[in-house]
């Protein structure tokens, strides 16, 4: 069932529960998010990214994402939020399109600019009941940091933080805590959330928090995140690389087989029960 995000993510921030956020990105793994929540019977949230929708569609993502939640969601609540959306026009354009969320990140821009671009997308999701969520802080891929210094200065300031929800009235932020987008950290070491700040964080911003590159984070981890504002998780990588191991060994395993749906089916069946798993041990 597709529903508000903004229900959804209230309901949780008040409850200290998380939500888990998945990026999908095709008919397999929007299938297999809508099928976990409903198994699980946790409420999801579907991130599409500008990749996806250059990919897929406008409109075809919102229709798939649409028609999932109904279908394969049953009677879960089941959200759809655009991620990290750089422009105001993808974002106004998202919102017309049904999107009942959306992400404007600007934290690629001295912080002035960025503040003026994310409140001129809040003004404008106003008018349309939509959920804003900005970000401070800087959650670039490793591959992007010289040395580590570089990962801590790039962090949520706690400050500026306040200082950016009080001007751009954003309904929810994401913030660098010391996770990172991308697969390196998962052959690496795993990332460690800087919970001292956080904790600061949370006392100076009275919004729900968001996690970005939640894959590999430990649970234990991410529920005492939970405790101290974080209210979405986003996990992406994980769900990428589940896909393409699943693929490539169906590929191999089924080297004759002529029908696609026989090689996707047990593709979607792996996605399913990863994010299960997932959903099980964060969302509940
Ligand atoms: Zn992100």
């Amino acid at each position: 069932m597709l529903t508000s995000v903004r229900r959804i993510i209230t309901q949780a921030y008040r409850q200290h529960r998380l939500v888990v956020a998945f990026n999908t990105m095709n008919a397999e793994t929007t299938l297999a998010v809508a099928r976990a929540a409903r198994q699980v019977g946790a409420p999801t949230l579907f991130e599409i990214s500008e990749k996806t929708i250059v990919y897929l569609g406008l409109e075809t993502v919102v229709a798939l994402v649409r028609a999932a939640s109904h279908e394969a969601g049953g009677r879960v609540p089941l959200g759809l939020h655009l991620d990290h959306g750089r422009s105001f026009k993808l974002c106004a354009s998202a919102i017309r399109a049904g999107f009942s969320s959306v992400m404007i990140d600007g934290s690629a821009l001295p912080f002035k600019a960025n503040v003026q671009l994310t409140k001129r997308v809040v003004d404008f999701a106003r008018r349309h009941r939509v959920m804003v969520q900005g970000e401070v802080g800087a959650l670039v891929p490793r591959r992007r940091l010289t040395h580590l210094r570089v990962a801590s200065e790039l962090m949520t300031d706690p400050v500026q933080a306040r200082e950016f929800v009080r001007l751009t009235g954003v309904d929810s932020l994401g913030v660098a805590v010391g996770t990172l987008h991308g697969p390196i950290k998962m052959f690496r070491k795993l990332p460690k959330i800087d919970f001292k700040r956080l904790r600061v964080i949370h006392e100076f911003v009275r919004v729900p928090l968001v996690l970005h590159g939640g894959s590999g984070v430990p649970v234990p981890d991410l529920k005492r995140a939970a405790k101290l504002g974080v209210t979405v998780v986003n996990i992406d990588t994980e769900l990428r690389l589940a896909y393409l191991a699943a693929m490539r060994r169906e590929l191999a395993r089924q080297r004759n087989e002529y029908d696609p749906r026989v090689v996707f089916g047990p593709v979607v069946a792996a996605l399913t029960a990863l994010a299960v798993q997932k959903l099980r041990r964060l969302a509940r």
